[in-house]
C-alpha cells in the first residue's frame, strides 16, 4: 500500500461498523486517505464498541448525524437494509458528496438507494470482493482488502470525476479496482460467490442432518474437504439471506446450470464413466492453479493455513463434548 500524500476526503461517514466498515476505518485511518472519520451503527452496543476500539473520531446515534458535513458516506450493511438507510439520510447529505456501499448485490443496492438520493450528490456503488466468515466492528482488520478486488457499478450517467476519486480510495486501501454494470456485477458474483455459499450451506446442513456421523466422524476426518465448507457456512446469516433474496434471478440462473452439471457428473458415476470424471477434474484443477498464479490464493496446500501443531482450539457447541 502507499499513502498518499493528502487526504482523498475530508470526511468520511461509515453507517454500519462491522466486518467491512470496521475494516474500511481502520485501513483509512492507516492510509490517511481521510482527514476524520465519523461513523454510527444501528445498536447502542456496536456504537459503543466502535467507540472504545476508537475506530472514528466521531460515533453518532443516528444516520443523519453521521452523514452531516461528510464528503464521502458508505453505508456498510446487509444489502436488504439499504434502501431505508437512503431514505433516511437522503436529506442530510451535502452537495457535492460521494454516496457508496459496499454489499455483495449490486442491482438491487442501486434499485433502492438511488430514488432517495437527491441531485448533486454523486452515487457510486462499491463491492469490496474481500472478507471472512467473522462479522462486527472487532472483526475487522486494516488489511483485509490489500490485493483484493473491489468493483465500482458506477450508473452510465456518473460523474467521473466522482468515481475515479473513489477508484484512488479503494487502490489506496490496497485493492485493485474494477469497474462493471451492476448486472454484470450480479451475474459474475452469482457464480464466484453466492453459488459456493449456497453449497457450503447446503453440505455443512445435510451433514448436520446425519447427526450420528456429524457428531463424531465428520468433525474427525473433516479435513478431507468439509472443513473448508464449514468456515464458508460460518458466515452472517442476515447478510446472506440478504443476498440471496437480493439476487434471485441470477443466483437461480447459476444453480439452474450447477444442477446440470451435477447430473452430468452423477450420470458419469453411476455409468463408471471414468473418463468424463477425470476430464472434469482436471479442468477444474487447472482453474485452481490459474487462481494461484494471478495472486488470488496460497499455493502451500491447506489453503495457505499451518496445521501441523495446531493450538487445541475447543470445538463449537453443538459438537463440543460436554466439558470442552
Ligand atoms: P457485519 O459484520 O454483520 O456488520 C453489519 C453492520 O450492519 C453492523 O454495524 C450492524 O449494526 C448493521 N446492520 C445490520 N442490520 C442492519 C439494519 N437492518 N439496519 C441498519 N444497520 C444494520 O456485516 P459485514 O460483513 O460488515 O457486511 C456488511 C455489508 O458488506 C453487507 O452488505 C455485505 O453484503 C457486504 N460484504 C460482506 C463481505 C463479507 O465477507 N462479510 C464481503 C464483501 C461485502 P449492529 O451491529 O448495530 O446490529
Amino acid at each position: 500500500m502507499t499513502t498518499p500524500k493528502s487526504p482523498l476526503f475530508n470526511r468520511l461517514a461509515l453507517i454500519g461498523v462491522g466486518l467491512i466498515g470496521s475494516s474500511i476505518a481502520r485501513a483509512a485511518r492507516a492510509q490517511g486517505v481521510v482527514r476524520s472519520i465519523a461513523a454510527t451503527a444501528r445498536s447502542p452496543a456496536t456504537r459503543r464498541r466502535v467507540a472504545e476500539l476508537g475506530l472514528a473520531d466521531q460515533v453518532t446515534e443516528t444516520n443523519a448525524a453521521a452523514v452531516e458535513g461528510a464528503d464521502l458516506v458508505i453505508v456498510c450493511i446487509p444489502v436488504g437494509a439499504c434502501g431505508e438507510v437512503a431514505r433516511e439520510i437522503g436529506p442530510h447529505l451535502m452537495t457535492g458528496a460521494t454516496v457508496s456501499d459496499v454489499g455483495s448485490v449490486k442491482g438491487s443496492v442501486v434499485r433502492d438507494m438511488a430514488p432517495h438520493l437527491p441531485g448533486g450528490v454523486h452515487f457510486v456503488p462499491a463491492h469490496p470482493v474481500a472478507g471472512t466468515e467473522y462479522s462486527g466492528p472487532d472483526a475487522g482488520f486494516a488489511e483485509l482488502f490489500v490485493n483484493r478486488w473491489c468493483i465500482l457499478t458506477p450508473p452510465a450517467n456518473a460523474d467521473a470525476q466522482a468515481v475515479e476519486r473513489l477508484a484512488a480510495f479503494w487502490r489506496a486501501l490496497g485493492s485493485n479496482v474494477d469497474t462493471m454494470t451492476a448486472e454484470h456485477h450480479d451475474l459474475v458474483l452469482a457464480v464466484t460467490s453466492h453459488l459456493p455459499h449456497l453449497i457450503a450451506y447446503t453440505i455443512v446442513g445435510t451433514a448436520d442432518e446425519l447427526s450420528q456421523v456429524t457428531r463424531s466422524e465428520v468433525l474427525q476426518y473433516s479435513a478431507g474437504g468439509f472443513r473448508d465448507f464449514t468456515r464458508i457456512a460460518a458466515s452472517d446469516p442476515t447478510m446472506w439471506r440478504d443476498v440471496f433474496l437480493a439476487n434471485k434471478d441470477a443466483v437461480l440462473e447459476m444453480l439452474g446450470r450447477f444442477n446440470e452439471d451435477v447430473s452430468a457428473l452423477t450420470r458419469a458415476i453411476r455409468r463408471g464413466d471414468g473418463e468424463a470424471l477425470f476430464n472434469h477434474f482436471a479442468r477444474t484443477r487447472a482453474i485452481r492453479k490459474g487462481i494461484v498464479a494471478i495472486g488470488q490464493d496460497s499455493p502451500a496446500p491447506d489453503f495457505g493455513r499451518p496445521h501441523p501443531d495446531l493450538p487445541h482450539t475447543p470445538l463449537p457447541r453443538p459438537y463440543a463434548a460436554e466439558g470442552e
